[in-house]
Parts: structure tokens; C-alpha cells; sequence
């Protein structure tokens, strides 16, 4: 098994991990308590795993990416929309106040409660339902990620994000999509796209 401590060097060098407290989360946060046990060999290997119910849990790579991306403040409440295993709230937990994971499937939503019960995470709640709705009982958020694949930003994320706040989703219906980085601001939404990736679908 390759180690977290190389992972992250590779991380590192490859410029996907940029500041040291996102560099801190990682070494924080075992993988592999996130990871069925038949696939835990590869929890430091950089690429997505399956987590069952055909989903995966993303690559590192794309998770240091992301989570940069959302610029983690100490104070933010984050809403995820695709909580899996659990590994990327993991990850914000260590960063933000609070984070909000929806989750459509309940038996991942389980797994997922079980793992960031076993790594001692106090700070996330996992929450069964559709989050192509968000999760308007928390709004609003000071950040939102979404972590499968979108045909569109919803309204709904939109609404529920505060002015000046960021959303990253994957959007498109193919195979691959586009990283789309929006800033909520007074004047309007900033966008930006920030390339390549291939998450699992939304469902509703
Ligand atoms: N962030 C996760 C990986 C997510 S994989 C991790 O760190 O492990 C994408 C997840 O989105 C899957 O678990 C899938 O069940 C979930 N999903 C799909 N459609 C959804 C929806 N409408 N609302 C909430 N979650 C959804």
C-alpha cells in the first residue's frame, strides 16, 4: 500500500494541493476508513474507488482540488450534495465549522454516518434526501459542493448560497463534465471553469 505521506508529497508537487491547511486535513483524515474493506489496499493509490451501489468515492487528486477551490474558512457552513463515503465532508470538517451532506441513497448515507463516527468527526451531519433541492432547513451557506454530476446549477443551490459565497459543481450529462467555480456576488455570478472531470450522475 502506498502511504498517505507520499500521496500527499504527489499532491503536493503536482500543484492539486496548494495551501498547508488543506495539507493538514489530509494528513488528518485516514482514506482508508472511508473505503469498503476488499478495495482498502488502494486507499493511497490516486484514483476513484467503488463504494458500492455503483458509486465511487473521487480520486484525491480531485478532492485536494476541490476543496482548494472552496477557499475552507474557519467560521463557513458548507452544504455538500453527494455525501458517498463521507471522505470529502471528512476533509471540510477539519476547515470549516459545519458541514451539510446530502445524500440520496440510504444505505450510503449509513456508511457514510458510520465512518465519520469511527474518525471521531462531530462536525458533519448526513442528511437522506435529494439535494438537487438543497437543504433549505440550514441556509444559507456560506459554501456548496457538489460532488456528482450535474446537468445544471439549480436555483435552488443558488438561493441557499449568501452573497459573496462560492458553489463547485460538476456540470454536464456526458461521461465527463466541466468544474464550474461560481462567486455569488452582489453585482451577479462570477463563473469560471476550471476543466475536466467525470463524477457519478445525479439521481432523483
Ligand atoms: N463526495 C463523496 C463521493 C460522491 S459520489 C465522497 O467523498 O465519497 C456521488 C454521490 O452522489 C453518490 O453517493 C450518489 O448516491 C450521490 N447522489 C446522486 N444523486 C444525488 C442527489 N440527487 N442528492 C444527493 N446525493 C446524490
Amino acid at each position: 500500500m502506498r502511504d498517505k505521506k507520499e500521496l500527499v508529497q504527489n499532491l503536493k508537487n503536482s500543484g492539486y494541493l496548494k495551501s498547508q491547511k488543506v495539507v493538514k486535513a489530509f494528513m488528518e483524515i485516514p482514506r482508508e476508513g472511508f473505503i469498503p474493506k476488499e478495495s482498502r489496499d488502494y486507499a493511497y493509490a490516486d484514483q476513484p474507488l467503488p463504494i458500492g451501489h455503483g458509486q465511487t468515492i473521487s480520486a484525491p487528486h480531485m478532492v485536494a482540488m476541490m476543496t482548494e477551490l472552496l477557499e475552507p474558512e474557519p467560521g463557513d457552513r458548507v452544504l455538500e450534495v453527494g455525501g458517498g463515503s463521507g471522505y470529502q465532508a471528512a476533509i471540510l470538517s477539519k476547515l470549516v465549522k459545519k458541514v451539510y451532506s446530502i445524500e440520496v441513497d440510504p444505505e450510503l448515507v449509513s456508511f457514510a454516518k458510520a465512518n465519520l463516527r469511527r474518525v471521531g468527526i462531530r462536525n458533519v451531519e448526513m442528511i437522506l434526501g435529494d439535494g438537487s433541492e438543497g437543504y433549505p432547513k440550514e441556509k444559507p451557506y456560506d459554501k456548496i459542493i457538489v460532488t456528482c454530476a450535474t446537468p445544471k446549477i439549480f436555483d435552488s443551490w443558488i438561493n441557499q448560497l449568501k452573497t459573496e459565497g462560492i458553489l463547485l459543481a460538476p456540470v454536464g450529462r456526458g461521461f465527463y463534465q466541466e468544474l464550474i467555480k461560481i462567486r455569488k456576488t452582489k453585482k451577479g455570478l462570477e463563473k469560471r471553469n476550471h476543466g475536466g472531470c467525470a463524477f457519478v450522475p445525479l439521481r432523483r
